[in-house]
Formats: C-alpha cells, sequence, structure tokens
C-alpha cells in the first residue's frame, strides 16, 4: 500500500477508488429505490463533497436535482464545527424531498447546527447521505440515512477530502499515518 505525502503528514491508502465506486453504487441503488417517482433535491455541501456528490448523482437513474452550498470552514485538522452561514441555497424547500450530501461527518456539529435552517423552510422529507462517518467521534445526535463506509476517528484525505488545501485531487482515500 503506498504512503504519500501530503504538506508534512503521511498518509497511507485506505480506502480504493474500486472500493469507493462500489459502494457508492450500493447506495445509489437504495436512493433510486427510495424515491422513485418523487424527484428528490440533493444538496451537496462543498468543498469536500463535490466529487461524492459528482458520481453518486451519475449513478442516479431517478429524476433529480441537484445544487452545492457552502458552510463554514474546516482549518487544519481539527473541526471548527461552528456553522455561520449558508451560501448559495437559493431554492424554496417549502414541499420539497431533500437529501444532504456531506462528505464526512466527525463530531456531527456542522450539520446538527446546519440542519434547522433547513427544517425551518419545511421540506416534505429531509436525509443525510455521508460518504463517511466516523461514528464514535459524533457527539451531537445525528440521523444518519445513507452512510457510505464507518471509519475509524483518524483524520482522512483524498476523494475531495483535503488537508490544508491539498489532497482533494486523489482518487482514493488515505488515513493518516
Ligand atoms: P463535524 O462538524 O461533523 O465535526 O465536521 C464535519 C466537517 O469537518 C466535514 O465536512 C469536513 O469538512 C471536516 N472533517 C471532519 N473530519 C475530517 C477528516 O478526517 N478529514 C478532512 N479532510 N476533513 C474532515
Amino acid at each position: 500500500m503506498p504512503v504519500i505525502n501530503v504538506h508534512d503528514k503521511k498518509f497511507d491508502t485506505y480506502l480504493s477508488e474500486e472500493v469507493i465506486h462500489q459502494r457508492i453504487k450500493e447506495l445509489a441503488a437504495a436512493i433510486n429505490n427510495d424515491y422513485e417517482g418523487r424527484r428528490p433535491l440533493f444538496i451537496a455541501i462543498l468543498n469536500g463533497s463535490f466529487m461524492f456528490a459528482s458520481d453518486l448523482f451519475k449513478q442516479l437513474t431517478i429524476e433529480a436535482e441537484l445544487c452545492f452550498i457552502k458552510l463554514a470552514s474546516y482549518k487544519g485538522m481539527k473541526s471548527s464545527g461552528n456553522v455561520v452561514t449558508s451560501i448559495g441555497l437559493d431554492d424554496d424547500l417549502f414541499g420539497k424531498e431533500v437529501i444532504i450530501v456531506e462528505d464526512i461527518v466527525d463530531t456531527g456539529k456542522t450539520l446538527h447546527n446546519f440542519l434547522p435552517k433547513l427544517e425551518h423552510q419545511q421540506p416534505k422529507s429531509l436525509k443525510i447521505a455521508a460518504l463517511l462517518h466516523k461514528k464514535e467521534a459524533t457527539a451531537y445526535p445525528l440521523k444518519l440515512d445513507y452512510v457510505g463506509f464507518e471509519i475509524p476517528d483518524k483524520f482522512v484525505v483524498g476523494y475531495g477530502l483535503d488537508y490544508d488545501g491539498l489532497g482533494r485531487n486523489l482518487k482514493e482515500i488515505y488515513q493518516l499515518v
């Protein structure tokens, strides 16, 4: 398994491109089945979820809409978790079937703080699809509806996820050595 350097840290290969794509196909199959005839709106959270959102969306066979929004920042290797505001949410969510697309749920604070803002708009339904979930680190009550991988509480990069701005272009997911 190749070890790579991103900035000053070493990372080990953790999830291969094939494993990620296979799991995304399974998540898409579940969503295609659950949302048959319902036309959900996927709200993908930038920056980290762009690759996951793209690959997941390509596997959908149902009618679906997609938009991207940006929440508060994440600096270095510690989650700040304070959602200040969302940028780019132009759609009126009233009566819509919303699926949030998130790269990784760590403490859960980001989504826990953000969900009430969406619920306030009274969507018909609101679900969460997260590629990665650090279950043991999650300290806020959060129901995740579609989860790609439960992972240990170790910092990861690649497949859209960065370490101080770098590593998003990696096709695989790497874990801090
Ligand atoms: P939470 O609010 O759940 O603690 O953190 C969510 C956000 O923190 C994610 O959307 C992501 O931007 C960032 N994050 C949490 N864990 C990691 C990680 O292991 N690697 C990277 N690159 N970002 C992470």
